[in-house]
């Protein structure tokens, strides 16, 4: 019997990355089927919503999606769909795995870390004020200790699950003394659940450091959703960069599976992107969806790919198109 999944195609590289999965998936008989939507610009354009009702109610009755990347303009313009997904749906785990591949030419070889970035509120919280006549703007950092204890315990459990020996707290509670401090309380509080797993600390500019100089030291990070964020983009490239990091958003209802990357306009409808971060995210999916064979067999096929340069696309230093990567990837299966 075949599964339901949402697949929101986005916009920029989003179609040729979608299509690169969508074309995997089929050769590799995944048993699921996808229900297209979209959301963003192209709805905005097409029926005048950026969150079309259709859209939500196909998350609401498949539980899962696959969600390419979404454009969210800088400054005035509409909210971020991305954050609103994840608002609507409580999202609040973003659950990015960052981890060196062989043959990928990166600063390390030995990473093999993720990030658990909350999800739904900190400085995304939506808390914006702009006076005119002052010019003064307010972002306010909305913390709240359920929003905090929940993320933390996911980290914890997580860690458990997959045998990491340590979960680091990212925080700036010296400066944040109420936000922060709250993140840190709740880490520390249910750290003792766990005593089998170490806890560490670290405030975010130190951590900026430690990650670059000695990514190794770190097994499962947590953070707030800014500093996770722009953790996961720091992480990437110490693994290889934008074009292969993976990422899940979930809840205790629904998930949606996309790449830590945004929409690369600099690169859209050229055939250069590099559809692995998707690829990835998609094989989380089916982690996620219990079609574990289906998610080996594809991972497999991607890292054997991945060891050959030719055979990559040109962020990795290949010269393969999207589409020639896709055939790489298939032929493995
Ligand atoms: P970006 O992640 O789109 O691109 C940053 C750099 O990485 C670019 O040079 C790009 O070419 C490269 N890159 C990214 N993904 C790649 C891939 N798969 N293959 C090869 N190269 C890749 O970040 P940006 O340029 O800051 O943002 C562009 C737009 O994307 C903005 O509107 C932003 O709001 C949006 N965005 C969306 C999401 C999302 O949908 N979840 C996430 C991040 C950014």
């Amino acid at each position: 019997m075949l599964t339901t999944v949402t697949l929101i195609k986005g916009d920029g590289i989003g179609p040729e990355i979608t299509e690169s999965v969508k074309r995997i998936f089929a050769a590799a008989e995944v048993p699921i089927q996808w229900e297209e939507e979209n959301a963003g610009q192209t709805t905005l354009a097409e029926v005048g919503e950026l969150i079309p009702n259709s859209l939500i109610e196909s998350i609401k009755r498949n539980k899962v999606a696959l969600k390419g990347p979404l454009t969210t303009p800088v400054g005035k313009g509409f909210k971020s769909v991305n954050v609103q997904l994840r608002q609507i749906f409580d999202l609040y785990q973003n659950v990015r795995p960052c981890v060196t591949t062989e043959g990928v030419q990166s600063k390390f070889t030995d990473v093999n870390l993720v990030i658990f970035r909350e999800n739904t509120e900190g400085l995304y919280a939506g808390l914006e004020y702009f006076d005119e006549r002052l010019q003064i703007a307010d972002s306010i950092s909305r913390i709240t200790w359920a929003g905090s204890y929940r993320i933390v315990k996911a980290s914890f459990e997580y860690a458990k699950k997959h045998g990491c020996k340590k979960v680091t707290l990212v925080h700036k509670a010296n400066i944040l003394k109420n936000a922060g401090m709250l993140f840190l309380k709740a880490g520390e509080q249910i750290s003792k659940e766990f005593p089998e797993i170490e806890f560490d600390n670290k405030i975010v500019d130190n951590m900026c450091m430690q990650l670059v100089l000695k990514p190794q030291q770190f097994d499962v990070i947590v953070a707030t959703n800014l500093f996770g964020d722009i953790l996961s983009d720091l992480c990437a490239g110490l693994v290889g960069g934008l074009g292969l990091v993976a990422g899940a958003n979930i809840g205790d209802e629904v998930a949606i599976f996309e790449a830590v990357h945004g929409t690369a306009p600099d690169i859209a409808g050229q055939g250069k992107a590099n559809p692995t971060a998707l690829l990835r995210s998609a094989v989380m999916m089916l982690h996620h969806m219990g079609l574990k064979d289906h998610a080996r067999r594809i991972d497999r096929a991607i890292d054997e790919t991945l060891k050959i340069r030719e055979q990559c696309t040109g962020d990795l230093g290949g010269n393969a198109s999207t589409q020639q990567y896709t055939d790489y990837v298939i032929e493995k299966l």
